[in-house]
């Protein structure tokens, strides 16, 4: 299929950033390098929709006018621009989805406006599967008695759709030296008419005289193709994730280090590794005998609800639901979020915990 503007070019190299042109026409592009790899799916795990599903709620009762269009594409644009200071890269591909879908002129002004409305609820609904993979898949404290090879292709055999995927991938000159994206040798310019060609060569190729530096990367088009590209980077690499002591939401472990908190404001200006740190138990979440209980129960519903069939993709002998199963995690999500802020004690945490009728019947 062929690739129409704005899309991306996807760099990877061998360190743990990505590097993005996003090129918005023939004319314009950006750069950017994102990192690490990993944030942008636990990003967009974490991102709240709520107040652009009420924007995008409101217009499903209006009837699609030639008058009111350009009023709805407004809403549209609006809901988007929602987004743009919260993520690294989804606004740009969200945009560029809803432009493909507005400059489409095989669809009716009706289409375009139902289309719209599904690609948003598209991504709400993809939020959770990639929770779901994130977790599955990546997590340190999930089904520990699993490899990382064996917890991928369990995921995939519940969710066979997501091994069928597809990527473009192109060939481009790029400043690659020993495997690593060289952003000093980039050049930015206005207008590609005064792109001296030969003195940009001579500089990518200032460290080799022979060979052409041709690296392979990523044509995306799509939000979801984006995500999927660096999904695989974390699974190929494998990078976890861990939750954070303090707020309780995924970060990505870009290292070795050991850490216990994320980078995230928590309250004013000082982040989660800054209060947490200074913690008054200042014990590391392991060593918290409250958090490993509660730890080992959710393990405990975790493997209930999989049911390990996963290894052959029969969710039909779940002894809990779906329903059951998300409504167990928020309580338990929402119980270690307060203990965790302070606001319960530890036995308070587990007495939440046991109460729950799905709990306590033994698997
Ligand atoms: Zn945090």
């Amino acid at each position: 299929m062929e690739i129409t503007y704005p899309f991306a070019k996807v760099f990877v190299d061998s360190t743990n950033k990505l590097n993005l042109f996003f090129l918005h026409d023939v004319e314009h592009s950006t750069f950017q390098q994102l990192g690490d790899i990993g944030t942008g799916i636990v990003d967009f795990c974490e991102l709240d929709f709520s107040k652009l599903q009420e924007k995008i709620k409101a217009l499903e009762t209006v009837e699609v006018t030639n008058a009111n269009f350009d009023d709805m594409k407004k809403v549209y644009w609006n809901a988007a621009d929602l987004l743009k200071e919260k993520h690294s890269y989804i606004h740009f591909f969200l945009k560029s989805d809803l432009f493909r879908n507005f400059y489409n002129a095989d669809r009716s002004e009706g289409e375009k406006v139902s289309y719209a409305n599904f690609l948003f609820q598209y991504y709400i609904n993809l939020q959770a599967v990639y929770a779901e993979a994130l977790e599955f898949c990546l997590s340190n404290e999930i089904l520990p008695e699993y490899t990382l090879p064996e917890r991928y292709v369990m995921f995939c055999n519940l969710h066979p759709n997501f091994t069928q995927h597809m990527l473009r991938s192109m060939y481009g000159i790029a400043p690659i030296a020993n495997g690593r994206f060289d952003t000093s040798k980039l050049i930015a310019f206005n207008d590609p008419a005064e792109v001296d060609t030969r003195k940009v060569l001579q500089n990518i190729h200032r460290d080799s005289e022979h060979p052409v530096s041709m690296w392979q990367y990523f044509a995306i088009q799509s939000l979801e193709e984006m995500f999927y590209l660096e999904f695989m980077e974390m699974i190929k690499r494998g990078i976890r994730i861990k939750r954070c002591g303090l707020c309780d939401r995924y970060f990505v472990l870009a290292d070795k280090r050991k850490r216990d908190y994320c980078d995230r404001i928590y309250k004013g200006k000082r982040t989660c590794k800054q209060i947490g740190a200074k913690q008054k138990f200042n014990q590391s979440v392991e060593q918290d005998s409250f958090l490993q209980e509660i730890q080992r129960t959710y393990n405990r519903m975790y493997s209930r609800y999989y049911r390990m069939d996963a290894w052959d993709g029969d969710r039909q002998t779940n002894k809990m639901t779906e329903e059951q199963f998300k409504a167990w995690t928020d309580m338990a999500s929402k119980a270690r979020q307060e203990y965790k802020s302070g606001k319960i004690s530890g036995e308070e945490l587990l007495r939440r915990i046991s109460e729950n009728p799905e709990c306590s019947r033994s698997s």
